[in-house]
């Protein structure tokens, strides 16, 4: 940030009093321009034990495959988070069920959600951000090709579940690598 939103004056970029972390603070009208993690939100919908994927038209890792997913808007729940994003990339309706992965991912200051969901019918197609749209059994999961370390775990973690047989909620962190997929 280099320009106040508030009032268009040039920010600077230090510890605001009774603070602990430097932020964008204005000197002009005072406002603190606070920036926090962005939450993704995103779905693993089934359809007879097939997993629906899309393969992404933009950048970041275009080319690549990935669950439906994206950034939370303001005013909506996460949930609808899921089913908005699995209309918006795979023209695709879901029923969304229970959460199942939590990853922070601290050093690109974001928190990877997805929940569980059932596709409601097979009328999909790929979306405006999407080059194509799939349903993968898990022989048939490009694994190589997986767009983030978060969806690649989430579905390794939904394979393992559906032999056992139970759906516990995973959480956990992601950390740096040096190898792709570096996010
Ligand atoms: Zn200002």
């Amino acid at each position: 940030m280099k320009y106040c939103s508030n009032c268009g004056a040039p920010v600077e970029h230090r510890v605001p009093p009774g603070d602990t972390l430097p932020r964008h603070v204005c000197p002009a009208c005072g406002s603190v321009h606070y920036q926090n993690p962005k939450v993704v939100v995103g779905a693993l919908a089934e359809w007879g034990g097939r997993i629906l994927l899309c393969r992404r038209a933009i950048e970041p890792r275009q080319g690549f495959w990935t669950l439906p997913a994206g950034f939370m808007e303001n005013r909506e729940t996460t949930a609808e988070a899921a089913a908005r994003e699995t209309l918006e990339e795979a023209c695709a309706r879901i029923q969304v069920g229970a959460l199942y992965t939590l990853f922070d991912i601290p050093h690109i200051s974001q928190v990877h959600l997805v929940y569980r969901a059932q596709l409601l019918d097979l009328n999909f197609r790929p979306g405006e951000e999407s080059l194509d749209v799939a349903l993968f059994d898990e022989a048939d999961i490009p694994w190589r090709e997986i767009a983030f370390r978060s969806i690649e775990r989430t579905l390794r973690l939904y394979f393992e579940d559906r032999r056992r047989g139970h759906w516990p909620l995973h959480t956990g962190s992601i950390l740096p690598s040096t190898n792709p997929p570096f996010d």
